[in-house]
């Protein structure tokens, strides 16, 4: 059943044909078009309650967290489509640890929604580019693709933004950040990016799967305002936390 989703989402022509009419990627029910039907897509666990307008941290209150107060990440804002809570963790779970591309297509398209969204409510300048998180070479081998990278395809064709790719290297092999606390965090990511071509922008958006904690956002965007890029957005499919 899986594999059929699979290649309806990778070709465009049997997804849209009549003989193989498209089916809800959750329930299976018939749906024109689309990768959920109407109930399955309201139930994706989109971001809401209150969240910080800087990290997108959950919090009790309106306006920035105490984080933020009193030390406020490099970067301007992050625009998370989701929370990360099933069926969005497996899915990016999937694309990263199954190579399984077609799910890069779908968080790529859930993330264009949030990032349009985001203009809609506060208008503002665009970035000019967007700035996929690298991966380390070695775990860039390993796996074959970079998810960020796949998942901005969709994001940079909708918006008319050009990716670069080759601004940024991540010099250094960090451990995974699931397991870590907070402080290892920021330690584990400290140092490991490193500016490779001057930027010729002000104004960027960072891409990546899911923000946990947002140290390592938070440590690419010094890199790059040490660049001299001024504004740096994170857009993420999801925000744990
Ligand atoms: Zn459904
Ligand atoms: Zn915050």
């Amino acid at each position: 059943m899986f594999q059929w989703f699979a290649l309806k989402t990778y070709s465009p022509f049997l997804a849209h044909c009549q003989l193989f009419p498209s089916r809800c990627l959750a329930c299976g029910t018939p749906c024109d078009r689309a990768d959920w039907c109407t109930p399955c897509r309201a139930r994706l666990p989109w971001v809401e309650g209150n969240r910080c307008p800087q990290c997108a941290a959950r919090h009790s209150a309106y306006g920035l967290c105490g984080q933020c107060q009193t030390q406020p990440p490099a970067f301007t804002a992050c625009v998370p489509a989701l929370a990360y809570r099933p069926p969005i963790d497996q899915y990016i779970r999937a694309l990263k640890y199954r190579s399984q591309l077609l799910y890069a297509r779908l968080c790529g398209e859930l993330l264009v929604h949030a990032v349009q969204n985001h203009f809609d409510l506060a208008p503002a300048p665009q970035p000019e580019c967007i700035i996929p998180v690298p991966l380390h070479s070695r775990r860039l081998c390993r796996r074959g693709f970079n998810q960020a990278l796949e998942i901005a395809r969709p994001v940079a064709r909708r918006f008319g933004l050009p990716i670069d790719y080759h601004c940024l290297k991540r010099i250094r092999a960090t451990q995974a950040q699931t397991h870590l606390s907070p402080r290892d965090r920021a330690s584990n990511v400290k140092g490991a990016f490193l500016i490779h071509r001057q930027p010729p922008y002000k104004r960027v958006a960072l891409i990546d799967d899911v923000m946990t904690t947002g140290h390592t956002a938070n440590e690419i965007a010094h890199c790059l305002k040490r660049a001299g890029v001024e504004k740096i957005e994170v857009w993420v499919v999801a925000r744990a936390g």
